[in-house]
């Protein structure tokens, strides 16, 4: 592994490490997201995490913590179908799309990427992103995969970089964008086993996505 250092971590509480972290401690857990997810061990080890996949202070714990929460936050989690909402089905949808996990250290602010076939989170995906925003990485990436590039630029003002390519032209497109701001909207409305300030985190996080990850504004935002 590459060698990379640690960013200040910020607020455990903030980010639901604290509240998911231990949730995501129990074996049968780790054992069944490690190989749902492909995760390949060599991306992982040496300060990534895995001699040490409960400590939150490293990049494999907090990703087993937004992969509980990306499993468990619908009421009734075991209900997969594609007809319920993103809640129940996102879940399924990662697992179905991502069977090579890497972890690099990336540029520092980098998120992630998928390339030929997997997928690379980086230490802005760990560090900079709360559990349900890594969740939102995950579904983002996981689409990718299924099929739906970026086919557009960023609008005037995005923060994620005006005229620069990396947007989805639409809603109506369901890119790899709208996925994830769909799942962080069904889980301000509907999250459960979470708290009031992570539902509201990522009604904020959503409402980010949509004003400025889209060449054509959708047209609302969640109130
Ligand atoms: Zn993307």
């Amino acid at each position: 592994m590459a060698t990379c250092t640690v960013p200040t971590i910020p607020d455990k509480t903030v980010t639901g490490d604290s509240l998911y972290g231990p949730r995501a401690c129990w074996q049968e857990f780790i054992d069944w997201a490690w190989y749902a997810h492909g995760f390949q061990q060599t991306y992982w080890d040496d300060g990534f995490g895995y001699e040490d996949c409960c400590n939150t202070d490293l990049p494999l714990a907090r990703i087993f913590g937004s992969m509980w929460l990306l499993n468990y936050s619908a009421d009734d989690y075991w209900n997969e179908d594609w007809s319920n909402n993103c809640l129940h089905w996102a879940r399924r949808y990662v697992r179905d799309q991502i069977n090579d996990l890497r972890s690099l250290c990336g540029d520092g602010t980098a998120i992630a990427r998928s390339v030929s076939g997997h997928v690379e989170l980086y230490l802005g995906c760990f560090y900079s992103k709360d559990c349900a925003g890594r969740a939102e990485t995950l579904l983002h990436e996981s689409r990718h995969l299924g099929g739906k590039p970026h086919d557009a630029n960023f609008p005037a003002g995005s923060v994620f970089g005006e005229g620069k390519s990396g947007a989805d032209s639409t809603w109506d497109y369901e890119g790899a964008w709208m996925y994830g701001a769909l799942y962080l909207w069904w889980f301000y409305a509907d999250g459960r086993r979470t708290t009031t300030a992570l539902r509201e985190a990522a009604r904020q996080r959503a409402n980010l996505v949509i004003d400025n990850a889209f060449a054509t504004h959708p047209g609302f935002t969640i109130a």
